[in-house]
C-alpha cells in the first residue's frame, strides 16, 4: 500500500499527473489534482517525475 500526497501550494492543477497515472489515482477538484484513488497506486512513480511543480509525494506504508 502507498501513500499519495499533493502539496496543494504547489499543485497548479496542470492535469500531467491526471493523464500519466496508469491506474487513475488523481482527479482535479478545485483546480488541485486530488489523489483519491490512491489505494490503485503501483509505485511506478510516473506521476512524481511528470509533475512540474514537484508537487507529489509517493511512499510505502
Ligand atoms: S502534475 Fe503536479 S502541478 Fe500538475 S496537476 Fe499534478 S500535482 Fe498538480
Ligand atoms: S506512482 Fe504511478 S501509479 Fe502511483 S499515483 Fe503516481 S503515476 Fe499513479
Amino acid at each position: 500500500m502507498y501513500v499519495v500526497t499533493v502539496d496543494l501550494e504547489k499543485c497548479d492543477g496542470c492535469e500531467e499527473c491526471v493523464n500519466i497515472c496508469p491506474v487513475e489515482v488523481f482527479k482535479i477538484v478545485d483546480g488541485k489534482s486530488d489523489p483519491y484513488q490512491a489505494s490503485e497506486c503501483s509505485y511506478c512513480l510516473s506521476c512524481v517525475e511528470v509533475c512540474p511543480n514537484k508537487a507529489i509525494t509517493v511512499t510505502e506504508m
